[in-house]
């Protein structure tokens, strides 16, 4: 999907072909299951649009794309309350829910609550290792009762635990079945949770719609977390049938890993989507791992920044991911590699140099400096022109985003219908 909208908008910015962009998003979307019909009206209500004079027709039939994508999608985000609560999470085997009760807390917890995980999954014996291991590897408090069939005493046990957010992982059915909905029942009797989330695969495309009503119909939901969105190319058709059951998706699930898991917002996918850097994402995947992206944005750049950078490139691994979101796609090599033993030699040499010279690294060009350093250091002096180098592409790179603006100027260019297009 993301290809061939890419193209699409292409083919607007280019050749103005209207027709041919329309027809180029209209397949993409229906590879990515959105339902026929809305794909329909939509092509049908950009053909009839009047277009305004003055304004050059392709990038008027951007502008609607844009909006009309988003609206498909499920239009902006409704903020997920960080706040002190009781989450219930349902949904059918294997769809994701035992790994998204321990993102969603994680989620939770860098937003300054204490989150207990409960495992109500009393079916399968390895349900309480899986989310005991999730809850440890992220830090997060865990209540199970090892053997226990009833996940109704294990919840009311759960809630003599302190906590701020309690979130509760259940078992799960092949299909909703009328067992299910009286174990949900139950479960919820006891617990009255503020939130009680439906976790739905990406791959179940629009389907994951007709799911949504079931589940509402039957239990009650307040929305929806789509997972495996990395997956799936039926992602599109996931989201917009969610949007057209009139059900919030709140989060998606793009990966395996904790962090792989992000605030849904239709307005912000289709950007990404399209190429436009989404600096916010990039704000707040820094502020996970400590880098201060206005630092990086702001100010003077220098030797410090760039150690930083290095550091949090190791605690984070593939920047690449962050920096793509920027749009820049020929990342530095040793941005994205920053192997153990490379980082150690730049830590060293990093500590051999002066306050003086991390601040101004022109002084080190100076062959002397650069002997000393690698003296302090234990490296070669081949080592420490290196170093600079990578020092120096950083700067280059940066220095780049800084010319791909700012959010408020993105905002802006969106507001007046000038899209910045990818290259
Ligand atoms: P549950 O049966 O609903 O509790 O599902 P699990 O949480 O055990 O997940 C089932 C499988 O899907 C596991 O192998 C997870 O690692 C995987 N998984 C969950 N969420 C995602 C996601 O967002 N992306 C990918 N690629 N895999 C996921
Ligand atoms: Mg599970």
């Amino acid at each position: 999907m993301l290809e061939r909208i890419r193209n699409a908008f292409q083919i607007l910015s280019r050749d103005a072909d209207v027709e041919r962009a329309l027809k180029e998003v209209q397949r993409a979307l229906i590879a990515s299951d959105v339902d026929v019909r809305l794909v329909a009206d939509l092509v049908k209500e950009i053909k009839g649009a009047e277009i305004p004079k003055g304004v050059p027709k392709s990038r008027y039939v951007m502008k609607l794309l844009y909006d009309r994508l988003v609206d498909i999608l499920g239009g902006h985000k409704r903020p997920f309350p960080v706040v002190p609560q009781r989450i219930l999470l349902l949904g059918l085997y294997g769809s994701g829910k035992t790994t998204t009760a321990a993102k969603l807390g994680h989620w939770l917890q860098k937003r300054g609550l204490d989150v207990i995980l409960v495992a109500a999954d009393t079916h399968r014996p390895a349900a309480y290792d899986q989310l005991k291991q999730l809850a440890e590897r992220a830090n997060l408090k865990f209540f199970g009762i090892p053997g226990e069939k009833d996940p109704v005493r294990v919840v009311e046990e759960a809630l003599k635990q302190k906590a701020d957010v309690y979130i509760v992982d259940t078992a799960g059915r092949t299909t909703l079945d009328e067992d299910l909905v009286d174990e949900v029942k139950r479960i919820r009797d006891v617990l009255i949770p503020e939130k009680t989330l439906l976790v739905i695969p990406a791959d179940m495309g629009q389907s994951a719609g007709r799911e949504a009503e079931r589940f509402a119909r039957e239990v009650g939901i307040d929305g929806v977390i789509v997972t495996k969105m990395d997956g799936s190319g039926k992602g599109g058709g996931a989201l917009s049938a969610c949007a057209a059951a009139g059900v919030p998706v709140y989060f998606i699930g793009t990966g395996e890993h904790i962090k792989d898991f992000e605030e849904f917002d239709a307005a912000k996918f289709v950007s990404r989507l399209l190429g436009v850097p989404d600096i916010e994402k990039l704000a707040e995947l820094a502020e996970e791992t400590e880098i201060n992206v206005e630092d990086i944005l702001e100010g003077e750049y220098d030797i410090n920044k760039f150690y930083a950078q290095i550091k949090a490139t190791r605690e984070m691994g593939p920047i690449d991911k962050v920096l793509e979101m920027l749009g820049i796609r020929s990342v530095p090599k040793e941005l994205k590699k920053m192997t153990e033993e490379k980082f150690k030699k730049y830590d060293a040499i990093y500590k051999s140099m002066t306050k003086y010279e991390r601040a101004h690294p022109e002084v080190l060009q100076d062959p002397s400096r650069i002997k000393r350093i690698a003296r302090g250091s234990g490296t070669s002096e081949e080592d420490v022109h290196e170093f600079l180098r990578d020092y120096k592409r950083s700067e280059k790179l940066v220095k780049k985003l800084r010319k791909k603006g700012s959010r408020k100027q993105l905002e802006r260019m969106l507001a007046s219908g000038r899209l910045p297009i990818p290259k």
